[in-house]
């Protein structure tokens, strides 16, 4: 099996926010608890994958999140030029995950069926459907279709050797995740499927529902895939740096094919 290095790469946060943004079910609502917002890069076999591209710093000041560095810029820090990379997996096209397209100019963007007609369709007619995306991002990701630059997957596709993407839907009804094959087993970046690492480990989902059946499914589904329950890596939450060796000299970098420190 092939083994690839991952990297987690954090370029926002934001700090006022309580755990009763984070969770449905009744929970402590008023305590603090911190997002993070990442992209993430897999390189291995002769190959780079970056998955998710973040947003920009416009979107960043627009929606009160505080602003780290851009994720481009996050990408050359450790070796990456965003202008080369081949394959970009977008997880979903909320507006945090789906901001840089026009930072990789010779990027396939591969992206679930389900998630570009569920962005385009009629659930957008629905404002608090609508509320997690913006209109520029899935315009812009209408011309990459337009443009042959969108691969489109319908639930499995394997992208690179031992590299698996898996349609979960739940959070946006065409989230994927994927599937990496590493030195300690099989990670699976979740990005949005599970926000926290309480969310899925504790059953309580996060407040943006698409589906809860699907979301609850999706947590069944993450947890086959990955070799553990430190094998399955949340999208927003402030511990992966903390548990998971930095990158030397980058406080905001993790390598996550290593095995977590705490
Ligand atoms: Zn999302
Ligand atoms: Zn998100």
């Amino acid at each position: 099996m092939p083994q690839y290095e991952i990297t987690a790469l954090r370029y926002a946060t934001m700090s006022a926010r309580t755990r009763g943004d984070n969770f449905i079910f009744p929970d402590d609502h008023t305590a603090p608890m911190p997002i993070d917002y990442f992209i993430w890069v897999v390189r291995g076999e002769g190959r780079t994958i970056v998955l998710d591209i973040g947003f920009d710093e416009v979107s960043a000041k627009a929606r009160g999140r505080t602003w780290i560095a851009s994720p481009l810029d996050l990408l050359r820090g450790v070796g990456v030029a965003p202008e080369a990379v081949d394959d970009v997996v977008i997880s979903h096209m909320h507006w945090d995950h789906a901001g840089n397209f026009a930072g990789f100019p010779r990027a396939r963007f591969h992206m679930q069926e389900a998630e570009m007609e569920y962005c385009t369709g009629r659930c957008m007619c629905h404002e608090p459907l609508r509320r997690p995306f913006d209109v520029e991002h899935v315009t812009q990701a209408v011309r990459h279709v337009f443009a042959e630059r969108v691969a489109f997957h319908k639930g499995e596709a394997e992208i690179a050797p031992g590299v698996t993407l898996h349609l979960v839907g739940g959070h946006s009804k065409g989230l994927q995740v994927m599937r990496v094959p590493t030195a300690r087993g099989s990670v699976v970046l979740a990005s949005d499927a599970t926000h926290f690492w309480e969310n899925i480990r504790k059953r309580n989902p996060f407040v943006l529902l698409h589906n809860l059946e699907a979301m609850l499914e999706g947590w069944a589904t993450c947890e086959r895939l990955a070799d553990g329950p430190d094998h399955i890596i949340p999208g927003h939450d402030p511990l992966v740096l903390q548990r998971f060796p930095a990158v030397p000299g980058n406080p905001n970098a993790a390598r996550l094919d290593l095995p977590p420190l705490r």
